[in-house]
């Protein structure tokens, strides 16, 4: 728990996001500046920094892949597919430092991405 951490925030319910999901491990809401039709982000409620942060061993994205299936399930865009991205540092485009999951969906994705 960080407490300067936007997305640390959200999780102590200071800031309220728009929630699509929550468990006692994790939290998903819809991104403030959506790049698709559907577009959450999957948050573990603890904090961590990365991807490259995470433990060893740590189980957190399998966590955080079993609940984004299951968003994507809810929110209609399981069937038609949709893409997880998980950005990192700086060159990954990764704008918060808390470990997040991208779920974005509802219209086809190009690649390579920008
Ligand atoms: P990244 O650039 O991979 O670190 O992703 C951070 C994401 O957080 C971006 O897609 C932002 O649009 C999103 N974001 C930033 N502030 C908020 C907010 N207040 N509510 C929801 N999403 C946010
Ligand atoms: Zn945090």
């Amino acid at each position: 728990m960080s407490l300067d951490c936007l997305f640390c925030k959200f999780v102590r319910k200071e800031i309220q996001p728009n929630i699509a999901y929550e468990d006692d491990e994790v939290m998903v809401f819809h991104d403030i500046h959506p790049q698709a039709p559907i577009h959450a982000l999957v948050i573990p409620k603890k904090h961590i920094d990365s991807v490259t942060a995470i433990p060893s061993g740590d189980p957190i994205v399998s966590t955080l892949i079993d609940r984004a299936v299951k968003v994507a399930a809810k929110l209609g865009i399981a069937q038609e597919g949709f893409r997880l991205v998980f950005n990192n540092g700086h060159n990954g485009g990764q704008t918060v430092a808390h470990l997040h999951l991208h779920l974005l969906g509802g219209r086809a994705m190009t690649w390579p991405p920008g």
